[in-house]
């Protein structure tokens, strides 16, 4: 999971995971490219990801690391790389298909002129015509001419009906890539390149119209010791559980992301913090109150919980203020206890 490797770059470990994975590329006379050390990092930090496996059987068969091995390897593994080559593909594929229609619609108007001069020709030899044969030829002429042209409005109806149908799929395909960019794929809520644009239009739209903007950051308590007694199969489970609980009451306008590995976000366009904290309390509540079971073993798991900070935006202060407020009452929230909600606003107050 790419996701969780951007969490080690940001977290406590990163400097040393960083230089393990420089090590380990020198010792493999691997240059430290940009994207050679993106790989290599999934290769230290995650071994038995598919990346990390691959990276392994690669080296067991003593195959170079070259440059063109690194970039087929990160279009097969790197969601960044993988996606920008399926937006380049469907844009590729749109573009031939436009240039296609353009062509068939050239074409036509060509012969539509050509028509255009035929039936001018036929009115001007009509004045000086003075016999039925000559008539006739000029008829014929005519009714060819008009066949010639009623197919080419056919083919290229056909054409343009073909190609509508075509280009839909290419949009369908288009908006799924973009659906898959910014959705995260363990929980279905946005990621957190989504959230950080929404964050952004949401404050900019807050600053524009006057109306208030409240942003929460979620995350679980002691979710370390969760992954170490269960696993982390069982953890992936209860973040989708957790993100679940979040989604419900994270409809639009509302917004909900998940931020990090267990940490979520929430953005409550035209809310004040005092509504959102009793939303924010029921989402605490019910996931405390919750005994969580896993299915496969009927192993009781005890419940979770989870601490909430929260802020409403001042004005000015933009997202990255906000967000930062957020995360300091969250943090206060951790410090006294875990299982709570604390708003910035009443820490201010308190200070
Ligand atoms: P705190 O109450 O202070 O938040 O403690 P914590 O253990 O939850 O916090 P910490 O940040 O130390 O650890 C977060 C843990 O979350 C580390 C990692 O094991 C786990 N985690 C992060 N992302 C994922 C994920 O995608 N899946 C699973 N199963 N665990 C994850
Ligand atoms: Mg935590
Ligand atoms: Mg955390």
């Amino acid at each position: 999971m790419s996701g969780d490797i951007e969490t080690k770059l940001r977290g406590p470990g990163a400097y040393a995971l960083a230089r393990r994975t420089m090590d380990a590329m020198e010792a493999n006379q691997v240059w430290p490219t940009a994207v050679n050390f993106e790989l290599w990092t999934h290769y230290v930090a995650e071994p038995d990801s598919a990346l990390g496996r691959e990276i392994a059987r690669l080296l067991s068969s003593g195959e170079a690391f070259t440059d063109t091995l690194a970039d087929e390897l990160a279009a097969a593994f790197l969601p960044k790389a993988k996606l920008n080559e399926q937006i380049r593909d469907a844009g590729d594929a749109l573009t031939k298909e436009l240039d296609a229609v353009s062509r068939a619609i050239e074409s036509a108007q060509k012969s539509s002129e050509a028509y255009g001069q035929t039936l001018a020709g036929a009115s001007r030899s009509l004045a000086d015509m003075d016999d039925a044969a000559e008539l006739k030829a000029m008829v014929e002429n005519l009714s060819t001419a008009t066949r010639r042209v009623q197919r080419e409005n056919k083919s290229l109806e056909k054409r343009l009906s073909e190609s509508t149908s075509e280009v839909t799929k290419l949009r369908e395909h288009l908006e799924q890539v973009r659906r898959d960019a910014t959705t995260d794929g363990l929980t279905n809520l946005a990621n957190r390149k989504a959230f950080d644009e929404e964050l952004a239009r949401a404050c900019a739209d807050a600053e524009a119209d006057g109306h208030s903007l409240t942003l929460a950051v979620i995350d679980i308590d002691h979710f370390k010791n969760f992954n170490d007694t269960w696993g982390h199969q069982t953890g992936d489970q209860v973040i989708r559980y957790v993100a679940s609980v979040i989604g419900r009451v994270g409809a639009p306008p509302r917004f909900a992301a998940r931020y990090g590995g267990e940490e979520f976000a929430l953005i409550f366009p035209r809310e004040t913090a005092e509504i959102a904290i009793t939303v924010l309390e029921e989402i605490r509540e019910e996931v405390s109150s919750r005994m969580l079971k896993r299915r496969s073993t009927n192993d009781d798991l005890g419940a979770i919980t989870v601490s909430v900070g929260l802020a409403e935006l001042h004005r000015g202060e933009g997202a990255h203020g906000l967000m930062e407020r957020s995360d300091s009452a969250l943090y206060v929230s951790k410090r006294s206890g875990r299982n709570r909600v604390t708003s910035a606003e009443t820490v201010a107050a308190a200070a």
